[in-house]
Formats: structure tokens, sequence, C-alpha cells
């Protein structure tokens, strides 16, 4: 096993390192959940997209710069090394743009990905339904064929950033005559205009980070289609395989958080609890171990081994390892982490609160962690349904 890299890799950390630090707004942007903050997001998008560095393992003719996985890897460490802005166009390029890339026509690659990598196409992401959450399958929204295309009908929910985005991508029944997975087509449908009501909901800490969309006849064209009409469930099963497995939650992100609670702790070992020293150390080791966990995951995706059902392990753990690490920075900061965001006094600017309250939905978001256990238990393990 070799754990070094490469003169080319040590090289592209040297040079995104040197733009990173020389072209980071100096000050951390409000939040991108809220409306003033998306578009200041956006705004840094656009910079980081003109340079070259927005979708760096993208090929060259939709604005990246055709590195390898392992390069991105390393683009996403120093992305969060330096504390750049988190990416409002997530859904988007880490989500939608892999679906696109196995599924799409060349005509929506051409269309879509570069517009959505710039953040001037913003997309938001649509499967939830009030009754149909970790049960994707008993989704009740319906597509019917029209002249050119197709309407949409039904309610989604749940839907991140939807009330600023420009567009949503999400399934459709088109055949209620099947049930379940079968009959569902995966369509990119727009977010304004006429059959379309959209309303944000603010979060537990009061940014309206959801949204509501109702849809009644919204006509959607036939080139907005994802894959094949009917055969929708095994398009979006690809897109959630991003969001669990390499794409939405880099190692980068846990191994800069690591980074910063080991720094807090230095901070406040005096007057803190010295036992949440081996804690910290837990944090730490346990971001290191998802580091190298994700480099042996592209390794065998080189080798032509995807990552399939184990991708529900790996939002598992790192959707557990992330509430764990904001606990032990609450609890080092004792009464001094119930000062919200914006306090004058709040460490790291109230950052370590704000953190964990995000933290919490990550065993909820891109699948229950019950659901992964679940799909770990049967695909993973091979145990029967229980
Ligand atoms: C921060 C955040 C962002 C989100 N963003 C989006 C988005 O952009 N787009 C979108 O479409 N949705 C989004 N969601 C919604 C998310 O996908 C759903 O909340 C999730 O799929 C669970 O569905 P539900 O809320 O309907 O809960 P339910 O499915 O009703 O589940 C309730 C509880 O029952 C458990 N449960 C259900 N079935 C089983 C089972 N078979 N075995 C064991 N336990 C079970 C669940 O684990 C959960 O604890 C987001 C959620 C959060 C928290």
């Amino acid at each position: 096993m070799n754990l070094d890299f490469t003169e080319q890799e040590n090289a592209f950390r040297a040079e995104c390192r040197s733009w990173l630090e020389a072209n980071v707004p100096k000050h951390s942007l409000p939040s991108g959940d809220t409306r003033e903050g998306y578009a200041l997001h956006l705004e840094w998008e656009r910079k980081l997209f003109d340079a070259g560095w927005s979708c760096v393992s993208w090929p060259k003719q939709y604005g990246g710069r055709e590195a390898s996985l392992y390069e991105w890897l390393i683009f996403e460490e120093e992305y969060y090394r330096v504390q750049a802005p988190s990416r409002v166009t997530q859904n988007g390029i880490f989500l939608l743009a892999p679906t696109i890339f196995e599924f799409g026509t060349e005509a929506q690659k051409e269309r879509i990905l570069r517009p959505m990598a710039r953040g001037d196409l913003s997309i938001a992401q649509a499967w939830s339904e009030p009754n149909a959450g970790s049960d994707l399958a008993s989704l009740k929204s319906t597509a019917k064929r029209t002249e050119g295309g197709w309407l949409l009908t039904g309610q989604k929910t749940w839907s991140t950033r939807g009330a600023f985005s420009d567009m949503a991508y999400g399934l459709f029944r088109t055949d209620p005559s099947k049930s379940r997975h079968k009959g569902l087509t995966y369509f990119l449908f727009p977010l304004t205009g006429e059959g379309v009501t959209v309303r944000g909901v603010d979060r537990l800490d009061g940014d309206e980070g959801f949204a509501e969309l109702f849809l009644e006849d919204l006509f959607v064209p036939d080139e907005n289609i994802i894959g094949e009409v009917d055969k929708g469930w095994e398009v979006a099963m690809a897109t959630t395989s991003s969001e669990r497995g390499l794409s939405l939650r880099s190692p980068g992100r846990f191994m800069a958080t690591a980074a910063r609670l080991v720094d807090l702790f230095r901070r406040y070992r005096e007057t803190c609890d010295p036992a949440l020293r081996d804690q910290v150390v837990d944090a730490w080791m346990g971001a290191q171990a998802y580091r190298w966990y994700t480099f042996k995951s592209v390794t065998d995706m080189l080798n032509g081994k995807p990552i399939g059902a184990e991708s529900s392990l790996n939002k598992v753990f790192w959707s557990e390892m992330d509430v764990r690490t904001h606990e032990t920075a609450l609890a080092i900061l004792e009464q001094g982490a119930c000062l919200d965001e914006g306090s004058a006094a709040a460490d790291d600017e109230g950052a370590w609160i704000k953190g964990f309250q995000f933290a919490l939905a990550g065993p909820i978001y891109a699948g229950t962690n019950e659901i992964q256990r679940n799909i770990a238990a049967q695909r993973v393990l091979g145990l029967p349904r229980g």
C-alpha cells in the first residue's frame, strides 16, 4: 500500500492552496441558507468557476480542469482548510451532475452543467413529499402526458434552499397502473412561473433553509427528463448514492472541523474537563479514518468496483462522527456554548453551536440512519429482511 501523494498531486495541492489563500473572502459570509447569504455565496462560486476551481474533476468543456478524483479530494481538503464558504450549488454540482454525466444526453450536459457550476442555474432537490420520506417509492406526485411534454402535479417538501433556487429535480409517477418503484420518471422542473408555488420554511435556527413546492399542471418539456420515462428509480438511486457516498461530504470537511476542535481544546485546556482530551483525539482519529477510507473507495472505483450499498455505512459514519465532534466542542465551551451566532462573546463567531444544530440533521437527511442500517444489514451483510 502506498499512502504517498505523487509529485503532480503535491503540485496540484500547492496551486490550489495558493489560489484559495489569495482569494477566499476575508470575512465569513452570512449563512447560505438565507436569501442575502445565498446571493453572496453565488457570487463567490462564480469567482471560483471563472478561475477553474469550481468542479476540478469535470471535463474542460464543462468548466472543469480534468483533475483526478484524488486531486479532487486534495482540493476539498484545501478548500475546507482555509474555511472557504460552504457550497450552495452542492445539490447541483455534487448530486445532479454525476447523474447527468451517467444518464444525461449530450444536449442536457451542454445546457445544464456549465451554468449550474457557475451558479447561474441553481438547483434544489425535491424527493420528499408530506407522506413519502423514508419510503420514497410511496410518492404521489404525478406527471401526465401533454403535447411536447408533461404536466406535473403534487407537493414536495423539505427542499433545501428550494426557496432561492431556479429549478429542482424529483420523481413523478408517469404510469399510475404500476406501483412502488415502477412507473416513476426523473424530471428537472422550474421553480418559477405558472403552475408552481414555492413557500419557504424556517428551520430551528431561523434560516429559511427549506421550501415546500406546490405544483399544479406545471408544464415541463420532454428535454427535461433525465434517463428514460418510467425508469426514474434507477436514476434517482444514482443520485442518492452520490449523496451518501463520495461526493456530498468529502473528508476535508471533517478534517477541518477536527483541526478546529484540537485548536479549541488547546485554548480551553486549563478550564475544561481534562477527560475531554480523549474525545478530541477520538474526533481527530475519526476524521483521519474517514479520509483514508475515502481514498480507498476512490482506488476501488478506479479499479472498477463501485461503492454500491457500502455508501450507506459511509453516511452513518460521517453523520454520527459530526454529531460527536460538535458535542465535544460544546462540552469544552461549557456555558459559552449557549452563545448564539452573531454574539460578540461567542467563540468562533458562534460557529460551534450553529454547526451542532446542523450536525443534528445529519442522521436524518440523505436518508435516515435507521434506513441506512437496514440497507447495510440486507445488502452489505446479507441478513434477511426483518
Ligand atoms: C437538513 C435536512 C435537509 C433536507 N433536504 C432535503 C432536500 O433537499 N430534498 C428532499 O427531498 N428532502 C430533504 N430532506 C428530507 C429528508 O430526506 C427526510 O426527512 C428523510 O428522508 C426522512 O423522511 P421523513 O422526514 O418523512 O421521516 P419518516 O420517513 O416519516 O421517518 C420517521 C422516523 O421513522 C424511521 N423509519 C421510517 N421507516 C423506517 C424503517 N423501515 N425502519 C426503521 N426506521 C424507520 C426513520 O428513520 C425516522 O427516524 C431534508 C431533511 C433534513 C433534516
